[in-house]
């Protein structure tokens, strides 16, 4: 590994700071877990690391009524999955986190990590997605806040700029009769990323069983995670049925552009998607009646 200077601010306003000073040649460093690896394999050679660790506004889970569950940049994994605060507002999160990686990544690895790193095989993405999550983002020039689908640009590529900082993703309150399921499959019997991951979000009417909102959202399955839009529509202001289900599944499978790959084949991997898809549908569908 080339020498680097190591910078340690301990407020956002700074870390931009520094970031802009070094114009492109720094990089940010939470927990390391995917940084380090790039950095020891020759493919990042930053000439500073910013270290945000001790960075406090970046840190903790809150719940606030309008804006939904606050999550800091610099949660761990294992703190998403042990918060109780998580576990009653998002348990979907805290189920999909003990699959994550093993207990040693999830101990330093973070979220805004997890979604900076613009990896395609991750879980939380297509959750965030899922819930119409929103990232906040500070530079330089003042704090901005996109939807989290809009972070995604490409394999490993996001639309944040060399000196700017994810601080939080805030997940808006769920609506009532809304129900959420994530479903991962991993190639591997050994602890493994994701070859996909669907996360599905219903919301039903307010008097009927009608689906009044839908979201679907593919991960693994291209260079970004993807909302699978003519599943959702086909979904849209009906009742679920078994063979709806099925139709859902079959047309989100056209919906993305999966790589044949260690993990599995193209034609494989797109009949994961289908079956997953279902999957998650139904059981959304079931906790949105409130089974
Ligand atoms: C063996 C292994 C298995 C894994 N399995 C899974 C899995 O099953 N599911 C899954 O979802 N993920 C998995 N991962 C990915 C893991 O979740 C990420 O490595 C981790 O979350 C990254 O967080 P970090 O804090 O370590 O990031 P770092 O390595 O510190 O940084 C990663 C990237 O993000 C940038 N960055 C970090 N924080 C910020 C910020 N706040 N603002 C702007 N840029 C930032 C860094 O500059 C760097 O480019 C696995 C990783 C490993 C090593």
């Amino acid at each position: 590994m080339k020498n680097f200077e190591y910078l340690e601010p301990t407020t956002v306003a700074e870390a931009c700071s520094l970031l802009q000073q070094h114009a492109g040649e720094a990089k940010v460093f939470a927990g390391g877990t995917h940084l380090t690896i790039l950095m020891k394999q020759g493919l990042y050679e930053p000439k500073a690391l910013v270290n945000v660790k001790n960075i406090r506004e970046l840190k903790g889970v809150r719940y606030d009524s309008t804006e939904g569950l606050i999550i800091g940049a610099l949660t761990t994994h294992r703190e998403l999955e042990t918060s109780a605060l998580v576990q009653e507002k998002f348990p979907v999160l805290c189920a999909a986190e003990r699959e994550v990686a093993n207990i040693r990544v999830r101990n330093m690895g973070t979220v805004g990590g997890n979604l900076a790193s613009g990896e395609p095989l991750t879980d939380l993405s297509q959750i965030f997605i899922a819930l119409d999550g929103k990232a906040r983002i500070v530079g330089p020039n003042g704090q901005r806040t996109i939807p989290v689908e809009e972070l995604f640009v490409d394999f490993y590529t996001t639309s944040l700029a060399d000196d700017e900082i994810l601080t939080q993703i805030m997940l808006p309150p769920l609506s009532p009769r809304s129900g959420v399921e994530y479903v991962r499959f991993s190639s591997s019997s050994v602890v493994d990323k994701p070859s996909v991951g669907v996360a599905v979000r219903l919301t039903l009417d307010n008097s009927s069983e009608t689906i009044h909102v839908a979201r679907v959202v593919l991960g693994c399955v291209g260079a970004t995670p993807v909302r699978a839009r003519k599943a959702e529509a086909l979904l849209m202001a009906k009742k679920l049925t078994a063979e709806l289900a099925e139709q859902a599944g079959s047309t989100a499978s056209q919906e993305c552009t999966p790589t044949s790959d260690l993990r599995g084949s193209e034609q494989y991997k797109r009949a994961i998607v289908r079956t997953l898809v279902k999957r998650a549908t139904g059981k959304a569908y079931e906790r949105a009646l409130g089974f």
